[in-house]
């Protein structure tokens, strides 16, 4: 709802004026409004997205209480669920006791009683999380109710929810999380959305980028 004109409205409304359409300089305005910190016009443009994303990544999202949400609840339904199983995996750096490096790792020992023998991450992963699916099936179909069975599910499944929020949020969403502190995964949520809402209020976007200023 709303574009880069209801921005500059909602600004000039002090003033009892509107305009219909956007002008090259109004994006002086924008700029004026971003510098200064008079955030409540970009409260006017409210974003509504349906996100896909494993649980481990919603946590992170979710800690974001200015949005509204919804999700899908898994002691209504068992029906369509999947994993998220990424193709590479990151090693854990030495000097950041949250972050990884980009250096991959691909294979690990596993330990199968007294043998040891090497698998790829990719495939362990996988593996588990199919074992760990079969075993919630199997207790659903053994009348386990939904909302106990689902403690075994584990953070690589996906979850899907509904997120609204207005556009000042947003920015400051955009900030924290398409940064290099947080977890690549929620960078490319970040990422995405960015480009998205870049053609929707493309000089907000444009000044605020040149800005950084948010919050
Ligand atoms: C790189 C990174 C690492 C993180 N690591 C951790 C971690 O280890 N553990 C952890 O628990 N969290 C962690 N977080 C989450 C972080 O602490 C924030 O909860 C999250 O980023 C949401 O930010 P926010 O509160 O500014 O946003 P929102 O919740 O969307 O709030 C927006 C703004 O509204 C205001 N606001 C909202 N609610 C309140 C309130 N109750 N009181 C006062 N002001 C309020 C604040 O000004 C806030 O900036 C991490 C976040 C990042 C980006």
């Amino acid at each position: 709802m709303g574009n880069d004109l209801s921005v500059v409205n909602a600004a000039r409304v002090s003033l009892n004026r509107n305009s219909e359409t956007f002008q090259d300089q109004d994006e002086k305005l924008i700029k004026y409004l971003l510098t200064k910190k008079h955030t409540s016009p970009f409260e006017h443009v409210v974003f509504t997205f349906l996100v896909k994303t494993p649980l481990f990544i919603r946590s992170q999202w979710m800690r974001h209480r200015m949005w509204s949400y919804n999700e899908i609840s898994r002691r209504y339904t068992s029906e369509n669920i999947d994993f998220y199983i990424p193709e590479s995996f990151r090693k854990q750096a030495d000097n950041n006791r949250q972050a990884s490096i980009d250096e991959e790792i691909d294979n690990i020992n596993i330990r199968d009683g007294f043998i040891s023998h090497s698998k790829s991450v990719k495939n362990h992963i996988s593996d588990t999380s199919i074992y760990l699916f079969e075993s919630y099936k199997n207790l659903i179909e053994q009348g386990v109710s939904r909302e106990q069975a689902r403690m075994i599910l584990p953070q690589n499944m996906y979850t899907s929810f509904y997120g609204t929020v207005d556009l000042w949020n947003l920015l400051h969403f955009l900030e924290l999380r398409n940064d290099s502190h947080a977890q690549y995964e929620m960078r490319l949520y970040a990422q995405a959305i960015e480009k998205i809402v870049e053609s929707i209020v493309p000089s907000t976007i444009k000044i605020w980028k040149k800005l950084k200023l948010t919050q």
